[in-house]
């Protein structure tokens, strides 16, 4: 990759052991023979999204973000990608809304480059990747995650936008960095998810994120015969790319988790586009971070959601 980024390894202590990670690469080590004490386990969360702005300007009702246009500080936000990099973090994932609409949002990836160590990843639904963004986010990103809900006919009367032009923009995305498509699935795309597969792998995709719906304002959880259709494709699938799926969702997948002794806060948080610090975008439960430490915000969620638990 025609790189911004120094080519540096980062090290993360944890319960499983040792974590080495190349951002550039993607290459993850475990070393697990050397027991890491508790002491000097990292701090921060392993992986942080951040919804950068809450605008979009498309209308999915599966959508959990807020109908709002509150967007986060260009300084906030380097100063906690600075914070979490100090801290053991491995990477952050751009999200919203729709990240492609925040004013800076080029320039933020190029100063995570720069002067971070973080894996840079982001979500968007890509009709706004054309030739230019493109070319300014080349070098600057690991990761990107489009997001497909089913193809064709399916995906148009979900998004209201065009599929061939999402096919088309999946050229300036893989000019970017390597790719995945992210399905929200439902009854409507389940039928859909081979023909995902097969198009998403024609375009240079390597990973198909399977997000099964989640209940939000007037749009119900994935029903329970869907799920177990979907279980069962999972089981029979034998296709180019690699599968995951959403943490919340992963119970009776054969998944596989190397690091499940890091869980929650440890494992994941989520900063939303009103600078709220929360342990998932769905969840209720956050702390304002305003002009504080992530880290001591973090202990204060940490408390807040074992108060909740009691
Ligand atoms: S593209 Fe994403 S952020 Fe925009 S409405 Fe759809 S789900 Fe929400």
């Amino acid at each position: 990759m025609d790189s911004h980024q120094p080519d540096t390894w980062q090290l993360r202590g944890g319960p499983a052991g040792l974590h080495i990670f190349n951002r550039n690469t993607g290459l993850n080590v475990l070393v697990d023979e050397i027991p890491v004490p508790s002491s000097l386990h990292s701090r921060a969360p392993r992986q942080v999204s951040i919804a950068l702005t809450n605008r979009c300007d498309l209308a999915c009702v599966h959508c959990y973000a807020p109908k709002s246009r509150d967007e986060l500080r260009f300084d906030a936000i380097t100063r906690w990608l600075a914070e979490l990099d100090a801290n053991g973090c491995l990477g952050i994932g751009f999200g919203g809304g729709e990240p492609t609409l925040y004013p800076e949002f080029a320039r933020l990836c190029q100063h995570a480059a720069r002067e971070t160590r973080l894996s840079v990843s982001f979500t968007t639904h890509g009709h706004h990747i054309d030739r230019e963004l493109a070319e300014r986010l080349r070098g600057t990103v690991n990761f990107i995650r489009v997001s497909m809900d089913g193809v064709g006919a399916t995906y148009e009367s979900i998004r209201r936008k065009s599929f061939p032009e999402l096919i088309a923009n999946l050229d300036n995305v893989r000019d970017i960095s390597r790719f995945g498509v992210n399905v929200v699935i439902n009854k409507r795309t389940l039928p859909d998810l081979d023909e995902v597969v097969r198009i998403a792998a024609d375009a240079g995709a390597c990973e198909l994120l399977l997000l099964p719906q989640m209940p939000v304002r007037n749009v119900q959880a994935i029903p329970e015969d869907a799920l177990q259709d979907l279980c069962r494709w999972v089981n029979a699938y034998k296709g180019p790319l690699t599968l995951c799926i959403n943490e919340a969702s992963a119970d009776g997948f054969p998944i596989c988790d190397p690091l499940a002794g890091e869980r929650g806060l440890r494992a994941y948080a989520h900063i939303d586009a009103m600078g709220v610090l929360k342990p998932s975008s769905y969840s209720k439960t956050g702390v304002q971070l305003g002009e504080g430490s992530v880290l001591q915000v973090l202990d204060q969620l940490a408390d807040e959601l074992v108060e909740n638990d009691r």
